[in-house]
Formats: structure tokens, sequence, C-alpha cells
């Protein structure tokens, strides 16, 4: 990394992708036939060769080793959201006392890395504990520098022996096949001979906390947890909303400089930063690019979050809810879908053909996102998330849409075969004839409360937890979209009138799914009671989110669009249950260490020297009634402590000893965490009557204010 200090930088169109085995790059080093060639892999037009494969590893190899590499990683995304690589060298002993470097065809594409302990869900055995690994063409490998040297990193897709996919990319790969095949059938219905292929695009947000490290090393759940699992808010909270979009403070301005450069290093388009509206919150947004690169991008962003903090005594938090009191980290991911020749389809055109298109797409989304709100919830279910939607400033766990006004009243008047009020026509709207009046792109805050907010031409999914990777929640998009747009396709494809097909279509699915569609305040408690009136899913637990994963319906969809086999399916819903298990039981554990060992003796040491000062006054005839008092609420919580701990510690242990999955995640949900919270009142409570030089942790003053 960039040495923090050093000023004389390069331009960034001298930095920009020096670390990307691109396609420009790939440009320079592959014989052109050969580049040609790679051209239709990455388009899905024909396989990748093990000629091929063995030309591009010996290209790769080559630019990696002349830009310092000594290393080679496939870099994949296993089950539990994180990324993971084992590195290699390239080293192979010609037997007289030398090396070669190598790295062959064979390499590029499968590698076989002994990976029995990332979670497979039960597919596969142990004792043929090998996982599969091919790159993924269709992402660029990449540099890494760090500590250890100059690594190659390989993206790559990571599937068992049997071909299951033990890894978040290829079912992410899969719906986008999905997604492709289905809005291709819709264009050609609707008359294009052009578009090959269609291309799921995402820009992710990634919110993120920076602390001072001295601060965090001495918080053993911040280490451990990634969250305060005690403290208390100061009266300065985020009330006075003056972070949001604040000057950067120099420390952060640096750390956000070694950050941008690094990504901009490896091809990461980061584009825009600020400030977020919690005391010491962030963001960052990359240019959109396909939702696979972007699924990696993301990946990447996390991790050099961290390392540029680090470089900069701080330490990066990705966890959903940190702070409790303030606001949590999202990770806003906007998704639309363009065409291989450069259309965004969820843009509203210029004539009355594209506008036609561009609400039909639309209506897709609109009947995907009712339909399936509960696969999009679960997506976003991960334990962290449980603590923020539906708490401060954080999307409710309803699914909903935001519109705004004008595009709901066009396509309410469609399905109502109304005219469209404003206009002064007397016509209802004809689709393909009618010209439709422009739609503004809205950045009007309102839309800020909504989960699934339309923003001029993509749809901004907010539910998304800031730690996660949004492999999932793109692939279940992706699915969803696929098969509305599969039965479109089928009515289009039967129908002698496209236009008037168009016209109902949109009638039928719209007017059955317009109830998803919400322009009001989703933080209200209004809205929960009228979105209930309306029956749409208001699922508050991760543990109950995620059952909808092994319902038959669920199955099927993924079986439908080979995003996923049932058995793939059942194992993903078994290692999500269990994650959030592990990340209780890691939690509560914690806290049980916390209390006993930090904080018990803490505020015990307290009451007793309070209790001697009230003595040592009213030895000497001082008045000493209000020390005492408080020597003794501190005492009494003292024990309130040690009690809860006790408690904490009990129901931890039935929840460990439970043996079903599913079951377990419930005791942890409806014993631990209440009891967790039990524990926490407790102790929120003392830190606020305990002297601060005797309270033995970091302040959320400290955390939130100081950098
Ligand atoms: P805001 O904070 O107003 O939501 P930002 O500029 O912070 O806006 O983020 C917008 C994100 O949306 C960026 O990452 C951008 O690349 C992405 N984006 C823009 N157009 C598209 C698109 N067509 N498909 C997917 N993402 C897009
Ligand atoms: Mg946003």
């Amino acid at each position: 990394m960039h040495d923090p200090a050093s000023l004389a930088e390069p331009s960034i169109t001298e930095l920009f992708g020096r670390n990307s085995f691109s396609n420009a790059v790939m440009r320079e080093w592959l014989p052109k036939t050969c580049f040609v060639e790679l051209l239709e892999v990455q388009a899905g037009r024909k396989e990748l060769s093990l000629e091929m494969a063995d030309i591009v590893a010996d290209a790769m190899k080559s630019w990696a080793i002349q830009n310092g590499a000594t290393h080679y990683t496939h870099w994949f995304h296993p089950l539990n959201g994180l990324t993971a690589e084992k590195h290699e060298s390239f080293i192979a002993p010609t037997g007289d006392g030398r090396v070669l470097m190598e790295f062959s065809g064979k390499e590029l594409i499968k590698g076989e890395p002994d990976a029995s302990s990332f979670p497979s869900g039960g597919l596969r055995a142990t004792f043929e504990a090998r996982g599969y690994t091919a790159w993924d063409v269709t992402s660029p490998a990449f540099l890494k520098q760090d500590a250890t040297g100059t690594t190659l990193c390989i993206p790559t897709a990571f599937f068992s022996y049997y071909g299951h996919a033990l890894d978040k990319k290829v079912p992410l790969l899969r719906s986008m096949d999905a997604l492709s095949k289905q809005a291709v059938r819709v264009l050609r219905a609707l008359g294009n001979c052009s578009s090959l292929r269609v291309v799921p695009t995402v820009g992710p947000e990634q919110e993120y906390f920076l602390v001072d490290k001295a601060y965090y090393d001495e918080r053993p759940d911040l280490m451990l947890t990634g969250r305060t699992v005690f403290g208390s808010m100061p009266a300065k909270g985020q009330e006075m909303e003056d972070h949001y979009f604040g000057a950067i403070n120099a420390r952060v301005a640096a750390f956000m400089r070694t950050l941008n450069n690094e990504l901009w290093k490896v091809g990461v388009a980061a584009k825009t930063q600020h400030n977020e509206v919690a005391p010491n919150q962030f963001e960052l947004a990359p240019v959109f690019a396909s939702s696979n690169v972007a699924v990696d991008s993301n990946q990447l962003v996390m991790e050099t979050i961290r390392r540029a903090a680090n470089l900069h005594g701080m330490e990066a938090l990705l966890h959903e809810k940190p702070f409790e009191g303030v606001n949590g980290s999202g990770k806003h991911n906007n998704w639309s879908i363009a065409t291989d020749d450069g259309v965004n389809l969820l843009e509203p055109g210029e004539n009355p053909e594209s506008n036609a298109r561009f609400l039909l797409f639309v209506t897709a989304v609109v009947e995907a996102v009712d339909r399936y709100a509960p696969l999009l919830r679960a997506s976003a279910a991960i334990a962290g998330n449980d603590h923020r939607l539906g708490a401060d400033e954080a999307p409710p766990a309803i699914v909903s849409i935001f519109f705004g006004s004008l595009l709901s009243e066009l396509l309410d008047s469609i399905a109502d075969g109304k005219p469209l009020a404003g206009t002064g026509s007397a016509h209802r709207i004809e689709l393909g004839v009618t010209t439709i009046p422009a739609l503004p792109v809205d950045i009007s805050d309102r839309n800020r409360t909504s989960p699934f907010a339309f923003t001029g031409n993509k749809f901004e999914f907010r539910m998304v937890g800031s730690s996660q990777s949004i492999a999932t929640p793109n692939t279940y998009l992706n699915t969803a979209v696929a098969q509305v747009l599969s039965e479109f396709a089928d009515v289009l494809e039967a129908a002698p009138d496209k236009r008037a097909a168009i016209q109902e279509i949109i009638r039928v699915s719209y007017s059955a799914h317009r109830r998803v569609v919400f322009n009001g305040n989703g933080y209200s408690d209004e809205w929960v009671k009228e979105a209930e009136r309306r029956g749409l899913p208001n699922v508050r637990s991760t543990v109950d989110a995620l059952a909808v994963l092994a319902r038959d319906e669920t199955i099927e969809l993924f079986e439908a669009h080979k995003v996923l086999s049932r058995a793939e399916s059942i194992s993903r819903h078994h290692i999500y249950l269990e994650k959030y298990s592990k990340q209780v039981n890691i939690e509560a554990g914690v806290m049980v260490g916390m209390a006993r060992r930090t904080i018990f003796p803490a505020t015990a040491a307290y009451a007793a020297s309070l209790a001697r000062d009230a003595a040592a006054l009213a030895a000497i005839g001082a008045a000493s009634t209000a020390i005492e008092k408080r020597a003794k609420r501190i005492a009494e919580l003292t024990g309130e402590i040690a009690g809860e701990t006790e408690r904490l510690e009990a129901v931890l242990g039935e929840a460990q000893g439970t043996d079903d999955v599913g079951l377990q995640a419930k005791a942890y949900r409806d014993r631990v965490v209440p009891q967790m919270d039990a524990l926490r009142g407790r102790v929120d409570a003392a830190e606020k009557l305990v002297d601060k030089k005797a309270w033995p942790l970091p302040t959320y003053e400290e955390l939130l204010f100081r950098l």
C-alpha cells in the first residue's frame, strides 16, 4: 500500500488499473486471435479451451511476475460471505538447485484447495473434501500488495467434485444467465434483433464507521464481533445531523486518499465519498459495473477499507449496527439491466416505443418485488441486520417500492384504463403510441426511507447490510425478475398484436402488484399498519426471514432457472441459520466474558471506593448521604450485572446444546438475544453512574467523536 506520507503520487490515469489484468492489459499481452477468442468466451458464446487457458495463464504469469508477484491465488466467495484465498508460489524446482516460475492453463481454470472447513451445508462429505475452482473469465485478475508481497488474485468460481456450487459466485453467474435469457426473449418479442445479451448492472454504496485504533484495541467486543455489545449514548448523538456531508477531517481525508489510490490501482472505480449521517460514519460508491464484477469489487472495497484504516491508525467497522442508538450501516445496491449494446432497460426512453419497453420492464420489477418480497427480505437476513432493519433511520423489514408520484400515476392510469390526470388529455394512454411525459430523475430526500426505490434509471435496494457480500441479494433479484420476464415473454411471443399485449400485460400485472408501491415515509408507524392492511409481509428476524429458502416454491424457482439445485438451496438455508447462531453465540460469549472479568470488577471496586469515601466523610461529621446513596445504587447494579450474566450463561448453554439447526437458531433468538439485552441494560445503567476514570472501557464519546 501507499505510504500515506508520500506526496508525489502518479496521476489517476496512470494509476488506474495498474494492478488489474483488464481487457486493456490482455489486449497487449495476448496474441490477437487469442484475445478475440477470449472476448467471445467473456460474452458467453464460447467455452475456454485448455490451449487458450495455457496461453492466457502464461501471459497472466509474465505480467504478474513483471509487476513483482511471487504467488498466485484463486480468490473466491465461500458461503460465509467473506473472500478466501490460498496462496501458491509460482516456483517449480528444476531438480538442479534452481527454480522456474510456472503457471499453466490447468492451474488457471482448476485449482483444488483443500477447503473442507468452508461451510458447505452437507453438500460435500469430508472424505471428498475437495473443492474445485475455475477462473471467472468475466472478472479481471488483479495484483494484491501487502506485507506478504505481491499476489496474483484470480476471481474464481468454487464448486464440489459433483458440480455443486459451494460459493456465492456460481449461483450469481447462473442468475445473470437466467435474467439475460428471459430479457432477450422479451426484447425479441418486441422486435429487437440486435441485443445478444442483457446484463444486470450494480453500483453498491458502501457505508462504514471508522474508530481510533487505540480505543478499538481496548474493546474486545469490537475486536471479536465488530459491534459494541455494551455502551450508552453520550448527550450528543446524531440529533444535530451535522456530520452528513460535513467537511471531512484531515486524518480521514488522508485515509480516503490511500483508499482511493489502492482501489484505483486494482481497477475499482471508486467515485464518491462523503460523511454519512452518524458521527464517524462514511460512504464510498463506485461507478457501476456488471453485477459479478461489482460483487468482486465490493469484496475488495471492504477489504481495502480495513487495510487503509489500519495504515492510518484506525479500524473500520463494517457491521450493520456497531453502536446502539446511532444509525446503522447498509449497502445500497443500485441495480439496473442493460443490453450488451448499451441500452439501460430501466431508463425512460425518448419515443413511445422505448417508453413502452421501459414501462414493461419496470412493471416486471414491481411484480417480482411483490411476489418475491420474502426472498428479497431473506437476502438481507443476517444477524447484524436484525439490529438495523426497522431501527433508527433504516428501512423497515417490509419490502416496498418507491416510484414518486409521476411514475405511480402513470402506471395507475394504465392499470385503470384512465387518462393520466393533469395532462389535460381525455384519452387513456396507448402504449407505443401516446407520448409519455418526461420523468425527472428523482433525487429528492423522501425516497431515502424506501427499501426499494426507483431513482430515475435504476432501483436502489437498501435493505442489504453493510458487511454482506452483495452476491446473494443480486442472485435473488436477478432470478425473481427472470421469472416474471419469462411469463411476460410467454404472453408476448404468442400475441399477434404486440402493442396491445404490452398494454394488457402491464394492466394485469400492475393491478395485481401495485400494493407493493408506497411513496410515503417508510420509517413511520403508520406505514407498518398500512402495510399490514395491504397484506405485505413484515418479517422482523433473520430466523423467520430465512424460512422462505426452504419452501418448495422457492426451491422450484431456483431450479427452474438453473440457479440453485434443490440440494444447493437446502444447504444454504442450513448454512445461513448456522451462521446466525454462530454470530449470536460469539456476541453472547463476549458479553459474558466482559461483564464478568472487566465490568463487574470495575463497578464493584468503584462502589466500594465510594462507600469508603462516605465512611471517611461521616467520620469527620461531613454530609455523606449522597455518596452513600450512589455507592448503594452501584452495588445494587453490580449484583444485577452478576445475576444477568449468570442467566445469560445459562441460556447460552441451552442454546449451544440444541442439536437441530432451526431450533438452535430460534433458541438464540428467543432466549439468548433477550437476555443479552437484559444484561446490556444493567451495564449501560451502571456506565452512566460510574466515574469516567473508573470505567474500564472506551466510551461511545471516544469511539464516535474522536478521530
Ligand atoms: P445516492 O447517494 O444519491 O444514492 P450515489 O451517487 O452515492 O447516489 O450512488 C449511486 C450509485 O448508483 C453509484 O454507485 C452508481 O454507479 C450507481 N448507478 C448509477 N447508474 C446505475 C445503473 N444503471 N445500474 C446500476 N447502478 C447504477
Ligand atoms: Mg443511495
